[in-house]
């Protein structure tokens, strides 16, 4: 399975970066995965077409490795997401900055 060697979080900045074993590093800000949610309740809106009200300024205040993923804790209370390494390469590579 493929897992992230590291994981930085800056929340003055709201950015998280992944450090990948092969070197990638992937930056993604903490707006940017709220809005990428995978809970069922985000799932089902974005689905529906419904915007989620994200405020701008949603930090992430926590990250808690579960194996085949990590649950992202956010600043607006939102905690139900579970998000798979390979979702959150993947929500990466579509809106982040590869270097
Ligand atoms: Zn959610």
């Amino acid at each position: 399975m493929r897992t992230p060697a590291e994981i930085h979080t800056n929340a003055a900045a709201r950015i998280l970066t992944l450090h990948w074993a092969d070197g990638k590093t992937q930056t993604i800000t903490h707006a940017q995965l709220r809005r990428a949610c995978p809970c069922s309740a985000c799932r089902a809106a974005r689905l529906a077409g419904r915007d989620i009200a994200i405020a701008p300024d949603v930090t992430l205040t926590g990250v808690e490795p579960m194996g085949y993923g990590a649950q992202l804790l956010f600043s607006d209370g939102h905690a139900r997401g579970i998000f798979p390494w390979t979702y959150l390469e993947s929500v990466a590579q579509q809106h982040g900055a590869v270097r």
